[in-house]
């Protein structure tokens, strides 16, 4: 896969939209988290990939303080917005996402006082909706555009926090730092073992190919309504349990501290809490294997249990997976994949499945038997966000 396509998708839409070349092209990618689920608003750990799925943002200054927006997938014609307007809950719609990056880098002081704006079109592979970070592509994109066309700087720690605010405080989502972290962090070929309470992250070689195995990504082409809703109370359930157990975050706790937490909480706070717990804990044995060498033989097989693990947790004791999650998982399964699990929030979205690639076929063809709208792909971790042109 090439970014290649996208990108000329992206310049073909400025050029009809706004007349004229774009002055440059940045892309971002969308990403798959490989584990550490629900943990990054718990100040714990997490092990995402950026994939070669792009977002690609092709941009022009302007000299009238004016944002104008358009995207492939956005439907019908450019949103125009005045720099000086940008407030959160202005503009809805898709393009509170750019909007809010326009107003966090101004904030932040990334864009000069004399900052005159820019005309943007984007194009985008990564699929939206589907748990893969479509947002975190679209913003990140977009940071790199608008500090690319002022002549500014942006560091991907810069780009990953103010993507991320913005989502937060102008887009209104309370997402964690996961995805715009993959997103502006992801190297060719590696995953990212982020520690959210420091956002130290260590970049570990995951050759998947070399060990004859390969990430398949499956797309259930559901959401459901209550993703939000859900995600807001599992979030908040976090907050009020670290509170009654007199920790900062869930990510202070370890296992030896479950039953105390099961006294002290009520069924489902200490479901949840033990979910948070015991994924820290599988994030860190998952990276304990990739540290000992190529994932075969008893490796492989506890990677795998590890990945099904996670989610028997997320579904059991979290319980945000949903039937459909839930049928792919135990098709890919049944189909001989090593290890899977749902990725993402939840609620809709996508799975992974660690397989072998000479199972890729028969994995595929018991998880369409059980979800035909299932959409398959092979993820193959690659380079964050980045100017392409
Ligand atoms: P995910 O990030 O898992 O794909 P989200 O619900 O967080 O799902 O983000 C999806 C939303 O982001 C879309 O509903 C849309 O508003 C916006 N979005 C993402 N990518 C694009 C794009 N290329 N063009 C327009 N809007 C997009
Ligand atoms: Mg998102």
């Amino acid at each position: 896969m090439t970014i290649e396509p996208t990108a000329q998708q992206a310049a073909a839409l400025f050029e009809s939209v706004y007349g004229g070349a774009p002055a440059g092209l940045w892309a971002a990618p969308g990403r798959v988290n490989v584990i550490g689920e629900h943990t990054d608003y718990n100040a714990g750990f997490v092990l995402p990939m950026a994939i070669d799925k792009y977002t690609v943002a092709a941009a022009a200054p302007r000299r009238d303080g004016v944002l104008r927006m358009v995207s492939t997938a956005g439907g019908g014609s450019a949103v125009e917005i005045a720099l000086d307007q940008l407030t959160p809950g202005n503009p809805r719609g898709w393009t509170r996402y750019p909007a809010g990056v326009a107003w966090a880098l101004g904030g932040a002081g990334v864009l000069p006082q004399t900052f005159g704006g820019a005309d943007i079109a984007f194009a985008s592979e990564v699929p939206v909706g589907s748990g893969l970070s479509s947002s975190a592509a679209l913003e990140c994109s977009t940071g790199l555009a608008l500090a690319g066309v002022a002549g500014a700087n942006i560091s991907p720690a810069e780009l990953a926090r103010l993507a991320q605010y913005a989502e937060n405080a102008y887009a209104g989502i309370p997402c964690g730092p996961l995805d715009q972290l993959a997103s502006a962090f992801g190297a060719d070929g590696a995953v990212l073992f982020i520690d959210t309470r420091t956002f130290s992250i260590n970049v570990y070689p995951f050759d998947l190919a070399d060990a004859g195995l390969t990430l398949l990504v499956i797309n259930t082409r559901v959401s459901h309504d209550n993703a939000e809703s859900g995600y807001q109370d599992r979030r908040t359930t976090c907050e009020k349990a670290a509170e009654v157990l007199g920790v900062a975050a869930l990510r202070d706790l370890t296992s030896a501290d479950l039953p105390q937490a099961r006294a002290q909480l009520d069924e489902k706070a200490f479901r949840r809490v033990r979910h948070v717990v015991t994924e820290d804990d599988r994030v860190e044995r998952f990276v304990n294997l990739l540290n000992l060498g190529p994932l075969t033989g008893p490796r492989l097989n506890a990677a795998g249990e590890l990945l099904t693990a996670s989610h028997v947790s997320l579904r059991d004791d979290y319980e945000v997976s949903c039937a459909e999650l839930d049928t792919v998982v135990d098709a890919a399964l049944r189909g001989g994949a090593h290890g899977a699990r749902m990725t993402g929030g939840g609620f809709g979205g996508s799975a992974i499945a660690l397989v072998s690639q000479d199972r890729v076929d028969k994995v595929s063809e018991a998880v369409l038997a059980a979800l035909p709208q299932a959409e398959i792909f092979q993820a193959v971790a690659a380079r964050g966000a980045h100017r392409f042109a």
